[in-house]
């Protein structure tokens, strides 16, 4: 029996993305293995839900959760893992805000099982029939996990230690992370978003900005811009300036805007109203001198009418851990 201290990386609603992201750690997974027992990931081991529940509380040393809060076992999961766990970090975009997943938050639960099972042209389902939590079969009850009325991020349902951001985590964070929970100086404060810094996409993208105003915004294929200027200054709806740094620009580099997939910076807990204040101070509603305010709201409103999907650009990877995705702040 091992007796390295061990971890668990757990998928609750997700992509398997985050786990592809571990993998590509490359050889630098020898030295996690070196240094830990790689003891529970339903993607890559054997391990079952029992054994887990067999340790005794705090026996895994660190937890890397990813996905979030969707059916009742991702709950159930999440709390036995809180509990088994001295360390539970929320993994990825999808554990600390969400993600594209919880933009399903915008659709009625009822509504989004519909559409799955019954109102679709690829759906072939007279009987419409629907997947139920508890179904009798001859060989005994059947159960699937019930499907709960909205995502939620993990910190909504159990105390988070730490945070590593991304949609994946660049494998060089995930690195970083691990490096900084084994340092000998001892880990990093509780709350502390790991392997990223504090401030935005911007302060890593090489691109130059020159503060010009713009009218309207472009749609990806609308335009081939500059390889050289702003993206967002030349009217693409680059999030870089409203998301938390750490991919090194990645993005923009291949003249592609920022979607926002590490969350809001530092000090801001709500990334589309950290965006939608942005655009505030780069848009140009002409000579303003004199005009009333409906004049002044008509020009803002067709402005903004080039913004096709507000709520699915500003808080694509954001939606569940947002005051309009319903967050509490306590
Ligand atoms: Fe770069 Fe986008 Fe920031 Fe402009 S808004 S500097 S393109 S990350």
């Amino acid at each position: 029996m091992s007796t390295k201290p061990k971890i668990a990386m757990y998928w609750a609603a997700s992509c398997g993305g985050c786990e592809i992201a571990l993998v590509n750690l490359h050889e630098k997974i020898l030295d996690v293995d070196a240094a830990f027992d790689f003891y529970f990931c339903p993607c890559l081991l054997d391990t079952k839900t029992n054994d887990i529940k067999a340790l005794p509380d705090g026996e895994l040393a660190i937890t890397f959760f990813n996905g979030g809060i969707r059916t009742e076992e991702n709950l159930e999961m999440a709390r036995l893992l809180r509990k088994k766990s001295q360390i539970l970090i929320a993994f990825g975009s999808c554990a600390i805000e969400g993600c594209i997943p919880g933009l399903a938050n915008l659709t009625a639960a009822k509504s989004l099982i519909d559409t799955i099972y019954h109102d679709n042209i690829t759906i072939d389902n007279p009987e419409q029939i629907t997947p139920d939590p508890q179904t009798q079969v001859a060989e005994g009850p059947l159960g699937v996990p019930a499907f709960r009325d909205t995502l939620q991020t993990l910190a909504q349902v159990t105390e988070v230690d730490y945070f590593i951001p991304g949609c994946p985590p660049e494998s060089h964070q995930i690195w970083q992370a691990i490096a900084a929970l084994t340092a000998p100086a001892g880990p990093p404060p509780i709350g502390s978003v790991l392997g990223s810094g504090p401030s935005t996409v911007c302060v890593e993208c090489r691109r130059e900005k020159t503060d010009k105003k713009i009218n309207r915004f472009f749609r990806n294929y609308e335009i081939i811009p500059s390889e050289t200027e702003c993206l967002l200054e030349q009217g693409l709806l680059c999030l870089g300036i409203a998301t938390r740094q750490g991919c090194g620009g990645l993005c923009p580099e291949v003249n592609m805007p920022c979607t926002g997939c590490y969350g809001p910076p530092a000090g801001r807990s709500d990334q589309g109203a950290r965006m939608t204040a942005a655009l505030g101070s780069i848009l140009d509603l002409g000579d303003t001198k004199g005009i009333n305010e409906s004049e002044l709201l008509a020009r803002i409103e067709q402005a903004l009418g080039t913004i096709p999907d507000p709520v699915g650009t500003f808080y694509k990877y954001s939606l569940a851990g947002s005051i309009p995705g319903g967050r509490q702040d306590p």
